[in-house]
Order: C-alpha cells, then structure tokens, then sequence
C-alpha cells in the first residue's frame, strides 16, 4: 500500500468559506478535509451560502477530495430530554444539511455524555435522539458516530457499543463510524499493541465495512488514561509504529483520514500530511 491510495488529510477552517476550505486541504497536499459546519462552539443554526458549500462540492469532485464535517462541541445525542434535546436535534439537521451541500461523506457526531445514575437511560436517549434524526432527515450525508475517550463519561468507547446503538436505529444503513486513534488508544480498546484484536473483533461485529471516516491523531496519555489529548503523530503514545499498524489496515482504503494534531494555525498541517506520505512510501 503506498501513501497514494491512503486520503490523507486535515482539519481545516472554514473562515475563508467552504470552498475556500477545500482550496486549503489541497494546497497542503491533503486527499481529504474536515471543517466544522458551522460556529463549533455553539448549536444556534446557520444560514449558510449554498453556492459557496455547493462550489465546495463540485471543486471536491474535480479533485478527488473527500470530506467530512464535525459537529460543534456542545453536540449530545443523550442529552436530556425537552428543549435541550430540541436544541439539539435541530442543530444536528442544519450540520447534515451543509455537509449535504458541501457534498461531504458526512457528519461526525460524539457518541453521547449520560452522567446520571442509570447508564441505560443515557443509551435509549441516544437512539432516541438518533431516530428523530433520521426520521427528518433524507438527504446523502450520513451520521458518522465516533468513539470516545471516556473523559466525560465511560461510555461509547466500544465496538460493542457503536455497533449495537447502530442497529438499534431506525435507518442503520445511514449511520456509520468514525475511528478516533487517540480516543481508542486513551480508552484502552486499543492499548498499542493488541492492533489485531481490534481487527478481528471489528470483523466479527460487522464495525468495519461501517467505517466511513478516521480522525488520525497520536496520543499524550497512555492506554487506558481516559484522558482525550490529542499528540503530533508519532510523538505521542501511539507513536511512529503503532500508527503505521493502524494505516496499513486494508479497511481504511478510499475513507477521509484526517488529522485533528495541534498546530500553531489552523490549516498548517502540510508537513505532518508530507511525514505520514513519506513514512507509508519507506
Ligand atoms: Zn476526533
């Protein structure tokens, strides 16, 4: 496998607009991109220009980039019920609805933060939350739902999980997965070494052929810290090995593989994209 058949690429901003944003990814020698829809801060709606996500689009196709969105923080799909939740499910439509625009794969969505005594509530809310979803929403851009760290809660940091709160839904076949390597390291599914385990139980739960996106990050804290930091690759916990491991597994072919690393501005992530091209070409 070389680095060419791998789309790897960045978060990116979109002060400059969607297209814009594009441009960027493929400047820095990106095969793909990630931009927050809108303010990632917030879950007011925005009217966005649908000329500029629909040039986005269309330069993507001419380029072969890939892209994806991710949801603001303030995302929860177990929040509790009522207006919060409206809040919620609200924003998550306006998100797919951009990304539909820009004609990215689709939305990146935490899976869920319950702190309440029942961990089950926190679950059914989660479909809940889900399914009022995708009952409004008919448009390409899937749900992406990604593991978690289990820094705010212990939860969803499973294959288990991922794969049973899919199916539990009322449209699977519009959710799929994204692979955070920080969180999966951090949450001790994956503890840096034990790779092929987490690729056999991925093929025995059906996660794999669900997986539409991977956030390409090393780690700060060791397996099992819990702790969501996000490390420059191969200068983290996962390091230079364990990350190449994680690459060259075949099911990550032709999805967005996108760096969420630390950087001194957004859209600078040229040379840790020419690193990992240069260390998949060695
Ligand atoms: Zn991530």
């Amino acid at each position: 496998m070389t680095a060419m058949s791998l789309h790897i690429g960045s978060h990116v901003s979109i002060r400059g607009g969607y297209l814009e944003a594009a441009k960027t990814a493929e400047r820095m020698g990106g095969r793909s991109f990630q931009y927050f829809p809108k303010n990632p801060r917030s879950l007011a709606v925005k009217s966005f220009d649908r000329r500029d996500a629909e040039a986005c689009a269309a330069y993507c196709r001419d380029n072969r980039l890939l892209s994806i969105a991710h949801a603001p923080y303030p995302t929860n799909l177990a929040t509790d019920d009522g207006e919060k939740r409206e809040t919620v499910i609200r924003s998550i439509l306006n998100d797919l609805a951009i990304a539909d625009a820009c004609g990215s794969v689709g939305l990146i969505v935490h899976f869920g933060v319950y702190k309440g005594p029942d961990p089950l509530q926190g679950y059914i809310r989660i479909v809940n939350t889900l399914n009022v979803v995708l009952h409004q929403w008919d448009g390409n851009a899937m749900i992406l739902i990604e593991n978690q760290s289990g820094e705010h809660a212990r939860m969803g940091m499973t294959l288990e999980e991922l794969t049973q709160i899919r199916s539990l839904t009322a449209a699977p076949e519009r959710i799929g997965f994204c692979l955070d390597s920080c969180h999966m390291l951090a949450s001790g599914l994956w503890d840096g070494h034990n790779w092929q385990e987490v690729v056999d139980k991925g093929h025995q739960l059906g996660y794999w052929p669900q997986l539409k996106a991977v956030h390409l990050n090393d780690s700060v804290y060791p397996t099992r810290s819990f702790k969501d930091r996000h490390a420059n690759i191969g200068q983290g916990e996962i390091g230079r090995a364990g990350l190449l491991e994680l690459l060259h597994t075949p099911m990550l072919q032709g999805i967005p593989i996108v760096l969420e690393t630390p950087t001194p501005e957004p859209g600078t992530h040229e040379q840790e994209i020419r690193l990992l091209q240069q260390w998949m070409s060695e």
